[in-house]
């Protein structure tokens, strides 16, 4: 094989290398019971069947005829499995492919054994399952790791293939094979450095090999997950953010204060947001928000409003020049306003209204100067608080030109909106000719 279409292909050369590979050619293959859990749990079982009625099962290949077997869950006859049935023509089916994990240990070392499944169904014939080990992860207590696997064609790491003539070997470490597997089997034999740390068996999503590392080598992701700070400690095992000063102080208070991160992500966000509006990060009151999520949305909106009337200072020149044109060819619309359920619709009317709506819904009304064009008229549609979207009217034809919400992308209510204009159109229509 050509080092261009490999990654290197390490002979072991350290002591430890040597250890692990004799190692590894000790560990039993894997158990009739474990690819049992795992063919039946990492795929749907399914049948088909056609508009005539002939049905199969794709699991054990029986075939009968029901003309009343409907698309959906079912049972087979035969074997009893649960099966989707889907109907179709089709009587070979695309392999299926999945992950599966083991979670062993070997000689003081954590194993991570990475096997790739397939399935292959055709009408009339068993399926036929199939199963090969392609990566092993040797974890040392110190949170080191060593690769043996199966060679992955150079570039191939998004597309899941394996080189299946090359033998399970010490490879150099490398992304590819930290992966992340569809089902982790459910009976673990996990080191004691891992347990002492708090890994009671539980992977939240992430990684193992990554949750494995954090966890032996980083004592704050440690103290998250014996807090029960589980998204912040999931978030931490994929981010690292806890290693610096920015949030840590913040943690601790949550910690102390019994107040679980319900969202790491979103929790480190708004503590930057808190940092931009000078709060004190030790404050309970502001650390641990009754509603994340509102809090959260609630300083966001205000530093947008801030950033953009910080913009207009900048631009205020402009804007009081504008101002009094604006005012004469405009005022007679001012006061319009309309809404029905939740929409409300108003006319903008003043040119810093169009600064703000271009601030908040980050489009060009204002740098493109509509509040200048003596043909047109703009509406804002706002749901409650927010700003929804932009209504853009011909003062000749009464058409609507635009509407659109913020980055120029219709909302959800865009729909309703336009509705909810035309509807009201009389109104803008009986001031212009008054
Ligand atoms: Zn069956």
């Amino acid at each position: 094989m050509s080092n261009k279409q490999a990654f290197s292909d390490m002979k072991p050369r350290t002591k430890l290398q040597r250890q692990v590979i004799a190692m590894s050619q000790c560990l039993s293959p894997i158990t009739e019971k474990q690819k049992k859990w795992a063919f039946f749990h990492c795929f749907n079982h399914y049948g088909r069947r056609t508009k005539k009625g002939a049905a199969a099962c794709l699991e054990c290949g029986y075939t009968w005829n029901d003309k009343f077997l409907k698309p959906g869950a079912s049972v087979c006859p035969h074997c009893g499995c649960k099966i989707e049935i889907i109907e179709t023509r089709k009587r070979r089916f695309k392999r299926d492919e999945a992950y599966f994990c083991v979670l062993t240990t070997f000689r003081g070392y954590q194993v991570l054994r990475y096997f790739d499944l397939y399935v292959t169904r055709r009408v009339g014939r068993e399926a036929w399952y199939g199963c090969k080990e392609v990566v092993q992860l040797w974890i040392t207590p110190e949170g080191k790791y060593i690769p043996i696997a199966r060679l992955r064609p150079l570039f191939a790491c998004y597309t899941d293939s394996w080189n299946w003539n090359t033998d399970m070997e010490v490879r150099s470490v490398n992304s590819c094979y930290d992966i992340n597997p569809n089902f982790v089997y459910p009976w673990t034999r996990v080191i004691p450095a891992l347990k002492r740390n708090g890994f009671r068996g539980e992977l939240y999503g992430c990684s193992p090999l990554r949750l494995f590392q954090t966890l032996l080598t980083n004592n704050r992701a440690e103290t998250l997950l014996k807090a029960g700070q589980y998204p912040m400690f999931c978030h931490e095992v994929k981010s690292g953010v806890c290693s610096d000063s920015k949030y840590w102080p913040s943690v601790r208070i949550c910690i102390r204060n019994g107040y679980r991160i319900s969202d790491g992500a979103l929790w480190c966000d708004y503590i930057d947001l808190l940092r931009y509006f000078n709060k004190d990060l030790f404050a309970a009151k502001y650390v641990c928000p009754v509603d994340l999520k509102v809090a959260h949305d609630h300083l966001e909106r205000k530093k947008r409003e801030r950033l953009a009337k910080e913009e207009f200072e900048r631009m205020k020149g402009q804007v009081r020049r504008a101002e009094h044109e604006f005012r004469q060819q405009k005022s007679k619309f001012f006061g319009i306003r309309f809404s029905a359920g939740k929409i409300h619709v108003r006319v903008l009317e003043s040119v810093e209204e169009y600064f703000e709506e271009g601030a908040m819904l980050h489009h060009c009304v204002f740098t493109q100067g509509y509040y200048k064009k003596s043909d047109t008229l703009l509406l804002s549609a706002s749901v409650g608080q927010m700003r929804m979207e932009t209504i853009e009217i011909s003062l000749k034809t009464f058409q609507i030109l635009q509407c659109r919400g913020a980055y120029n992308l219709p909302t959800a209510y865009h729909d309703e909106i336009v509705r909810l204009v035309e509807r009201n159109m009389h109104l803008i229509r009986k001031r212009m000719t008054a």
